[in-house]
């Protein structure tokens, strides 16, 4: 007998309830459809809302945008990326062209200055690097073509904090924009918004959604045309978030105030122990009088010097070498901002193709480690460290 057709190929339409779910539902959806080609009009044209294709924007980018925004105190609404690193393409490909220059601080993240050293001047885009610390040798660098400026408030791995304000203010009095990556510093810490900055850009990835399991980037920009460009080049260079990585991103964020609060807290303690350790050289902690910039950080980051730490061990690679040994449940893993403490060496990977010479310039050595701290009850992570110190020191 013929069985009757069946129509399991279409979707069935959700289930309209009159409660609804407490957690942010997760949107996978490529597509969407409308019901008409004049509604389609009206949602291009601005008269409705509503999605088209996900590469021009999906719900689950708008929910966690809509909260870093807040974050951030955002003028315009800001938008979601693959990656950091798509946040900060996206920025450099929709506002310089051939002949434009890019001024950067001398201690960026790694990718940033791989961008300005090797892909913007592919395409005619000039760049110098600076030292974001001493304002007035920044601010010399400034030429009559410079259309951007990049900065972050905290240097890696040293941690060293940049004068912001006098910079800010040379750029605007020339229509230069200001691009601050506040990854490191998060929105607790300071909002460059707030200090007359042009775009925010965040690695996500990182403090934001907090446990290490999404690579997502975020930016936003204070003028409204700056702001469409960023996008149209977006959706044009394909730099789309996943869905998912945007929920579980949102989901971190639950618990951002919470997570920073501890571990900044952690970060303190830990940079006090350390510091009273023999065979402990140095400790960089932006919170600690003794720190370099300390009156800079007081003056940008208040109360909120962050989670992230550096020291130096005396005894070169073989010490390091014992450090990470003799603690093995401290994640030697190059990123930061996960849940749990995290270890990196930036002289075998951030800044492994530096010279020795050009890594002892800025201060790495063999013995160079910087902390992301976590979560973790403070008495555990002294204890590790302690006993990491102690393998370093018995050899
Ligand atoms: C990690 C990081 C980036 C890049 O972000 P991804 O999400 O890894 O692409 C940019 N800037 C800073 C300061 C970072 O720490």
């Amino acid at each position: 007998m013929d069985k009757p057709p069946h129509t399991v190929v279409r979707r069935m339409p959700w289930p309209e309830t009159q409660s609804h779910p407490v957690v942010t539902p997760f949107q996978p959806s490529v597509v969407y459809s409308s019901p008409s080609p004049d509604a389609l009009d009206d949602q291009y044209e601005g008269r409705a809302s509503g999605y088209t294709y996900a590469r021009e924007g999906h719900p689950n980018a708008d929910v966690l945008s809509r909260k870093i925004d807040q974050m951030e105190g955002a003028p315009t609404s800001g938008m979601i990326h693959g990656s950091g690193m798509a946040s900060i393409s996206a920025v450099f490909w929709a506002l310089t062209k051939t002949g434009d220059h890019v001024l950067g601080g001398n201690q960026l993240y790694g990718r940033s200055l791989r961008m300005m050293a090797e892909e913007l001047p592919r395409f005619g885009v000039e760049t110098t690097l600076a030292d974001p610390t001493d304002a007035e040798a920044f601010i010399a660098a400034i030429q009559d073509n410079t259309r951007l400026i990049l900065l972050e408030t905290v240097s890696n791995p040293t941690l060293r904090i940049a004068d912001m304000k006098p910079i800010i203010a040379a750029a605007r009095a020339r229509g230069i924009l200001v691009v601050v990556d506040n990854t490191f510093t998060t929105p607790a810490g300071m909002r460059p918004f707030d200090l007359g900055a042009d775009i925010v850009v965040h690695s996500v990835t990182k403090l934001l959604a907090g446990h290490a399991d999404v690579t997502l980037g975020y930016v936003a920009a204070r003028d409204p045309e700056v702001r469409q460009q960023i996008y149209v080049t977006s959706v044009t260079m394909g730099l789309t978030p996943s869905p998912f990585d945007c929920w579980m991103a949102e989901r971190g964020l639950y618990s951002f105030d919470l997570r920073f609060e501890r571990a900044q807290e952690n970060a303190a303690k830990l940079a006090d122990h350390l510091a009273g350790l023999n065979s402990v050289l140095r400790v960089i902690y932006p919170g600690r009088a003794d720190h370099p910039d300390a009156a800079r950080a007081q003056e940008l980051l208040g109360t909120n010097p962050g989670n992230m730490l550096s020291f130096e061990l005396a005894g070169g690679r073989a010490a390091a070498n014992a450090f990470t040994t003799a603690c093995p449940d401290v994640a030697f893993a190059p990123t930061l901002g996960d849940i749990a403490t995290t270890l990196s060496h930036p002289a075998s990977s951030s800044h492994r193709a530096l010279t020795p010479e050009r890594r002892s310039a800025l201060g790495i050595s063999e013995g160079f480690f910087r902390v992301s701290v976590g979560v973790e009850p403070i008495e555990i992570l002294i204890k590790e460290f302690t006993q990491g110190v102690a393998a370093a020191s018995a050899l």
